[in-house]
């Protein structure tokens, strides 16, 4: 794939051109552009940083080769032959990588979710905030479910609060089809543009440790061991912006703790749908945040709200699944629902909620430590300290023990799953909604 870069005036324009047909993923944009301050240049930007940001866009399109108007430093070249077999060209022999300058800071990857609201406050005060701001390119139609009202609401009152907010507009997610991150950790390009200009030296993400530790998924796996860490989080490396997973050790359970315990509290909104302070209610992120804010806030949960959520068509279609993604988060839940919600007390089965111990999600895993730049970690640590407890040996054994593949392959937790869907269905039929949406 050929890459080419157009800018003036703060707009930066990518033009791609595919030079073989590179299997399953679909592109469907052949241009993207991002807005960044007017006095940025391409030559404040190293060019292995840039490199780096236009891979996030095209890795799962480019093929085997990538090709840029400028040359990469040979350690990036090699970095990235030897870790995805594929080949980024020209090289600039005279090109030194990249090394964060002096006095530098570190930069967050923020949504205005919970998850990266608690790496916010684990962070120093210094810490660069980038919110991504999805703009429709100009030839689509401009309607989109995505509500930003909240992030943007996060993001200027994070700025009154003395925060520095990049809130950088991109179309580049419209790159790929369907619409959204083609890698994950295409949410640090922003991070990376302004990384010289703005003087940073690592990428902090929300990533919690469902998804850095796979708990989430089907079992247990350490995370420095994973494909992603030794993929992406070694390229990061390269630019001298090395991953800060601040959160890693932490389940959704204990960074929603640690927003419930903070000044951000009324901030965080994961409903990417719904309005400010108005969350939708009617997707899968509002009924498993409703439903573990209340439990962790010690609320009863009453008939009438699960009857509510439990109508959820999204919400009803993803809990059916067995196994369930972010299961623990659910067995967290009903491990402490004591109620009588018939519904309920099938899912409480269906997830373990009765069985399995769950303390380990309330605290931190601290090997995850390890995963943040040396200079962070001391400041870091002590702010985790200040909202959760480190996990005892128990709590470790109960989660490196985390496995779903044996529970859910199993004639009594299929079984389980029947009741639960047949009941779910129940529900459905005999009480219809009578305004949907709200
Ligand atoms: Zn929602």
């Amino acid at each position: 794939m050929k890459v080419g870069y157009i800018y003036s005036n703060g707009l930066l324009k990518f033009n791609f051109h595919a030079e073989e047909n590179s299997g399953k993923a679909k592109m469907a944009r052949k241009t993207c552009k991002f807005y960044l301050p007017a006095d940025w240049t391409l030559k404040s930007v190293h060019p292995d940083l840039l490199a780096l940001a236009t891979i996030l866009i095209v890795y799962p399109f480019c093929g085997s080769k990538i090709t840029l108007p400028f040359g990469v430093s040979q350690l990036f070249h090699n970095t990235f032959r030897q870790i995805t077999k594929k080949i980024v060209y020209p090289i600039n022999n005279d090109l030194k990588p990249r090394i964060s300058p002096k006095l530098s800071k570190p930069a967050l990857a923020y949504s205005g979710g919970v998850d990266s609201t608690a790496a916010l406050t684990l962070l120093p005060q210094n810490t660069q905030l980038f919110f991504l701001d999805r703009i429709i390119p100009h030839d689509m139609p401009q309607n989109s479910r995505y509500n930003k009202q909240s992030a943007h609401f996060a993001c200027h009152s994070l700025r009154k609060l003395g925060k520095s907010v990049h809130l950088i507009k991109s179309d580049f997610e419209y790159v790929r089809n369907p619409v959204g991150f083609p890698i994950d950790v295409a949410c640090a390009i922003p991070g990376l543009l302004l990384a010289d200009y703005l003087r940073l030296d690592s990428m902090a993400f929300g990533t919690v440790m469902e998804s850095a530790y796979r708990v989430g998924h089907l079992e247990y796996k350490d995370y420095s061991e994973t494909h992603h860490y030794n993929t992406w989080g070694k390229l990061f490396q390269i630019v001298d912006m090395p991953f800060n997973q601040v959160v890693a050790g932490i389940s959704e359970v204990g960074t929603s703790k640690i927003v419930l315990n903070s000044p951000y509290k009324a901030l965080a909104q994961s409903c990417i749908r719904g309005n400010l302070n108005n969350p939708c209610l009617n997707c899968n992120k509002c009924f498993r945040k409703q439903l573990l804010n209340s439990t962790l806030s010690g609320k009863t949960l009453n008939d009438k709200f699960l009857s509510r959520l439990f109508l959820i068509p999204e919400a009803g279609k993803y809990i059916s699944k067995l196994p369930i993604k972010h299961e623990n988060v659910l067995t967290y839940i009903t491990a402490h629902y004591q109620g009588n919600f018939h519904i309920m007390k099938l899912l409480k089965k269906k997830t373990r909620g009765d069985l399995l111990n769950v303390s380990w999600m309330e605290k931190w895993h601290s090997p995850s430590l390890l995963l943040l730049p040396e200079k962070y970690r001391d400041y870091v640590k002590n702010r985790i300290l200040e909202s959760l407890e480190v996990m005892t040996p128990q709590d470790e054994k109960n989660v490196k023990s985390w496995n779903l593949i044996k529970s859910s392959a199993s004639p009594k937790y299929k079984k389980y799953n029947e009741q639960f869907i047949t009941a779910l269905n129940n529900h459905k039929k005999n009480k219809p909604r009578k305004n949907p949406g709200k």
